[in-house]
């Protein structure tokens, strides 16, 4: 029986707080608090028993921790923006409350994402006998926890590591993106990093595409090379790792509207003037674009993420992959979402409970790998996410 405070709703936060309400002899009393109450209460008004809700700036410390304060949660749940990561940490140390999130620390005028910033809040954590569990959605989050997985059951030593994000939906919009826009096209356009041979190697974005052919007929797409912020954790975790990958699927339409509005500017991140005001392109470009949360009804198709590792195992080189198909539809039949906000919302409420439970509960500051993934992936199971293994899988 516990306390959540669930800072932030949007796409993720309706998730989180719909899982969370499904499991009252875990989470047995939920606040929703967010910059904008009205959209806590519209998630509020789809669940089935009364959560509280409130209005919270997470950027004004003071005011968050003086509100967890109040409130004396277990756990905050932060799934607000990455901006947000360290005032609210912040605010938790402050108020001496466990902190989750699932993405990790951006600053806002850099596109860049690093956990150097978190990882520095590691003896803080330690010293208030508090715990951070950082990333625990599904990539970063439930792929950091099969690679562990993988690593424990079917390896002695891993080598190499592909992680490979397929959204097989069609929204039906010319242009939109599935989670947060600003977050999403600051990611898509960064330079790609992958780790090998002990360093992280640069190159363009989106300039290695392949094909890749999902499991269970959910089709063939393209898939692009690009960083993504699990790699970094993922190769200090498991240093055996020599070359480690993340790919992600996009459709023709989809970059060539991306690479239209970044040849106009209006994936800049910089300022402008404009008729007596300061603008960011991306921001005034996210207030056009349909809001994430607003695609689940129209979303149709099927997500497949999982991760691909080779190592040996009895001195045997083998290649395993173990990956999860959701179906958008049910997503949103079950808690009015559509897939990318659930797979990443039940992860975050797994994560959570792992914390609650004590499973995974002890001061610092940690990434997802390196728990036990055995609880969190008999609860993946449990909650929505089913997961299958293919051993000796062939590429
Ligand atoms: P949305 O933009 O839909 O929602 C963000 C919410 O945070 C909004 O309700 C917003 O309020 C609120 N918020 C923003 N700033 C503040 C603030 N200063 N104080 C309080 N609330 C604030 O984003 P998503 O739900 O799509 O994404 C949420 C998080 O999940 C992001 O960090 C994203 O990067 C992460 N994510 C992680 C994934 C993973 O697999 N690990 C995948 C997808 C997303 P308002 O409504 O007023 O704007």
């Amino acid at each position: 029986m516990a306390k959540v405070v669930i800072i932030g709703a949007g796409g993720v936060g309706g998730v989180v707080t719909h899982k969370c309400s499904q499991l009252p002899e875990v989470f047995s009393e939920i606040v929703l608090a967010s910059r904008t109450e009205d959209k806590c209460r519209a998630i509020a008004a789809q669940l089935s028993r009364p959560i509280e809700t409130a209005q919270v700036d997470a950027d004004n410390v003071p005011e968050l921790t003086a509100f967890l304060q109040r409130q004396q949660p277990d756990l905050v749940i932060n799934v607000a923006l990455p901006y947000q990561d360290l005032h609210i940490m912040d605010a938790c140390l402050a108020a001496g409350i466990n902190y989750l999130d699932t993405a990790n620390y951006e600053p806002l005028d850099t596109a860049k994402f690093e956990y150097s910033w978190q990882w520095a809040y590691q003896e803080r954590f330690q010293q208030a006998g508090l715990m951070a569990l950082l990333g625990s959605g599904f990539d970063p989050g439930a792929t950091n926890v099969f690679t562990a997985y993988i690593a424990k059951h079917y390896f002695d030593e891993i080598h190499e590591l592909d992680i490979i994000d397929v959204n097989g939906g069609d929204h039906g919009y010319p242009f939109a993106t599935n989670f947060n826009p600003e977050i999403n096209i600051r990611e898509v356009t960064a330079e790609c990093r992958h780790w090998e041979n002990g360093g992280f190697v640069t190159t363009p974005a989106m300039s290695l595409k392949q094909s890749f052919t999902c499991p269970e007929a959910v089709g063939t797409y393209n898939i692009y090379r690009m960083y993504h912020e699990e790699l970094e954790s993922l190769v200090k975790h498991f240093p055996t790792l020599n070359k480690a990958q993340f790919w992600m699927s996009f459709s023709d339409n989809y970059l060539k509207h991306l690479e239209v509005l970044g040849n106009v500017g209006m994936t800049g991140i910089e300022p402008v003037q404009f008729q007596g005001q300061q603008i960011v392109p991306i921001q005034f470009l996210r207030a056009l674009l349909p809001d994430p949360a607003s695609l689940g009804p129209r979303t149709k198709g099927k997500t497949c993420i999982g991760c691909v590792v080779r190592g040996v195992k009895d001195g045997r080189q083998k290649i395993v992959y173990l990956y999860n198909i959701k179906d958008h539809q049910d997503c949103y039949a079950e808690v009015q979402s559509q897939a990318i906000s659930y797979t990443t919302g039940v992860p975050a409420m797994i994560g959570a409970k792992m914390m609650l439970e004590g499973k995974w509960l002890k001061p610092g500051v940690w990434n997802l790998e390196q728990m036990d993934p055995d609880p969190f992936m008999a609860d993946m199971n449990r909650y929505g996410l089913p997961w299958t293994v293919i051993e000796d899988y062939q590429l």
